[in-house]
């Protein structure tokens, strides 16, 4: 195997892909976004966050995950008072993603995994998994990065619970800082976190607030931040860029081997 496309998915041949089924890695998706983040960072912040973390761990696995193309456009009608944001409609984008999970489950994979760099594309990427489990032979979840390393962003957060990480703030600006810093604006960055005060609802990346609500953005934000981003530093997104990699890395080899029954239909002589 040409270790130059061991994991880039689309770098095979398809007698190769036909071979490649045999071993079934995990075929990940990435998923993001073309999005404001306030006016220290660019559109791609979503997009480039959640490929860096997929390559970095494709390269880690070793032939245990299949990387495919990523999808740079997600669900985004309540940001579009911002200019540059890029939206694919709710129904669009799980259609088009689902489209995705059914050919690969088409080709004898059956471990499918949907990396999502954008929060609003997780209610949509939930319902694909699950419509790929239930429609086709293959195995599928989805998650949102940060999820895979909460014990470590915990330890390197300053920023106020909840709110002062959810969008272009403490979290996503240190990844992007320690990826390439060049392109941060920091002296741009400044903490907004405008949404009402409430004991059900509020914004978070690292706890979801248990009424869920997305007002349009423009009515809370006027930075496009929700969060702190002046407590960014490359040194706390080194720290959580290596356990969210890590995290992945884990995620894949348990998902590679994960154990389902099997089916059965209880109709019939069933006791
Ligand atoms: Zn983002």
């Amino acid at each position: 195997m040409n270790p130059t496309k061991s994991y880039h998915y689309q770098h095979y041949t398809w007698p190769e892909i036909k071979e490649l089924v045999k071993r079934q890695p995990v075929v990940v998706l990435p998923i993001g976004s073309v999005e404001d983040h306030g006016q220290h960072l660019p559109l791609d912040v979503d997009n480039f966050l959640i490929t860096s973390i997929c390559e970095e761990a494709a390269k880690r696995l070793d032939g245990e995950m299949l990387l495919l193309p990523p999808v740079p456009y997600g669900f985004e009608e309540h940001h579009l008072d911002f200019p540059g944001t890029i939206d694919i409609g709710m129904e669009h984008l799980l259609h088009f993603v689902l489209d995705i999970t059914r050919s690969v489950a088409r080709h004898g994979f059956s471990r499918i995994l949907l990396a999502d760099g954008h929060g609003s594309n997780m209610p949509i990427l939930d319902l694909v998994a699950r419509r790929t489990v239930l429609e086709t032979d293959a195995l599928c979840a989805a998650f949102i990065w940060p999820s895979l390393a909460r014990e470590a962003i915990e330890k390197v957060r300053q920023s106020q619970k909840p709110g002062g990480m959810a969008h272009a703030c403490e979290l996503e600006t240190s990844v992007y800082l320690y990826l390439d810093g060049s392109r941060v604006q920091m002296e741009k960055a400044r903490k907004e976190i405008g949404m009402p005060a409430s004991r059900f609802i509020w914004m978070d990346l690292m706890s979801a607030s248990p009424v869920v609500m997305m007002d349009v953005w423009s009515r809370f934000s006027k930075s496009g931040v929700v969060g702190d981003p002046t407590l960014a530093s490359g040194e706390k997104g080194k720290v959580v860029f290596e356990a969210v990699v890590n995290g992945l890395v884990e995620l894949v080899r348990e998902f590679k081997s994960y154990e389902r029954g099997t089916r059965q239909d209880m109709h019939d002589g069933a006791s």
